[in-house]
């Protein structure tokens, strides 16, 4: 699969001379830098490395991964928008993702002129494959698939997705938001085998720092190539990159924060079942638990009137929301508020 990127990217895109920063022009070490229009006085005067290389070699360090296969977005957002502009040429291509997913898809399909074809998920929410291959067939313009897992709302893991890699011609993004969470390795250590493979990643959720918006894209170095001509040159704020590479160095808060997660949600998990109104609480690999229940908008009334919100996904899968695991103090009153409905 080398070399196979380029006859995917839009015409104006192939032809995009990209901007060019005087960061750019010139990278080395000097005296004076007088060639960026910068203030000579502050702390926050000078632009940022737009190629956060800083980041990129810990975030490297932490997943194994070389540096030259990562990308920084300003959030896994930035990323999602940046493949349906270097991909998709509005109103021609279209791109395919499995539903019920997660919402930013589609709109960010919409917001670039794109169809988004939404397959369902099956009963047991993974993809029929036979589906794929024939909704693929008879849609040559697919050019992207999105694939979340775990997925959300559902909090499962997909299947399958080397196969799709493999048969897919176009690009296979497998959105790893919640993989920290999950039992499963990420896709990252495929990107090798598959040069049509993006797996995104995010600091938001388990590295708790979705205030600093910091998703990451892992793919080949040909793909990392397109997103970095097409993203604004300056996308991650010094401060930014700064702050995010001294929360990533304290490994241990990382880890004890999401094995706290984990028991939490094991906990919540456990009373859950006790409850006679809930019809099901489905197996989850992230951090959050859907459930499925007889009146969704009832209990979420009942809930936000004792001031605990949490997220109906009625509109996706009937009668169902989603809770995020929270402190044990937080989940304890949910729990309970809960219990006395
Ligand atoms: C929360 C979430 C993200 C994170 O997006 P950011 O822009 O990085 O904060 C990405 N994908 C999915 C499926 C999510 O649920």
């Amino acid at each position: 699969m080398k070399n196979s990127i380029q006859h995917l990217v839009r015409e104006n895109i192939q032809k995009l001379t990209p901007y060019s920063s005087a960061r750019d022009e010139f990278g080395g070490s000097a005296d004076i830098f007088l060639d960026a229009n910068e203030n000579p006085y502050g702390n926050y005067n000078r632009y940022p490395d737009p190629y956060q290389r800083e980041l990129k070699k810990v975030l490297g360090e932490l997943w194994n991964i070389p540096t030259e296969n990562l990308f920084i977005g300003n959030g896994s957002d930035e990323i999602i928008d940046l493949l349906f502009r270097i991909f998709c040429t509005p109103h021609k291509d279209k791109a395919l993702t499995f539903s019920p997913t997660y919402g930013m898809y589609k709109v960010s399909a919409q917001i670039n002129a794109v169809e988004l074809i939404e397959e369902p998920l099956t009963e047991d929410f993974q993809i029929d494959i036979e589906k794929l291959k024939e909704r693929l067939s008879q849609e040559p313009t697919i050019k992207l698939i999105f694939i979340c897992s775990p997925n959300n709302p559902t909090g499962n893991n997909i299947d399958h997705i080397e196969q799709i890699c493999s048969f897919f011609k176009g690009i296979v993004v497998v959105d790893e938001a919640y993989i920290d969470f999950s039992s499963k390795d990420s896709w990252a250590n495929k990107i090798e085998k598959f040069s049509n493979l993006l797996v995104s990643r995010t600091l938001s959720k388990a590295y708790a720092m979705a205030s600093l918006r910091l998703g990451i894209a892992v793919t080949s170095k040909e793909i990392i190539n397109w997103l970095n001509k097409v993203k604004p040159p300056y996308n991650i704020s010094q401060v930014n990159q700064e702050i995010a590479i001294k929360i990533l160095k304290d490994k241990e808060s990382f880890n004890s924060k999401k094995q706290e997660i984990l028991n939490q949600k094991k906990k919540i998990e456990n009373e859950l079942f006790k409850l006679s109104y809930i019809e099901k609480v489905y197996p989850s690999e992230a951090n959050f638990i859907l459930i499925k229940v007889k009146d969704a908008d009832f209990i979420y009334n009942c809930l936000m009137e004792k001031g605990i919100i949490i997220r109906s996904r009625n509109k996706q899968i009937s009668n169902t929301l989603r809770i995020t695991v929270g402190t044990a103090k937080e989940n304890e009153k949910l729990l309970k508020a809960m219990q006395i409905l």
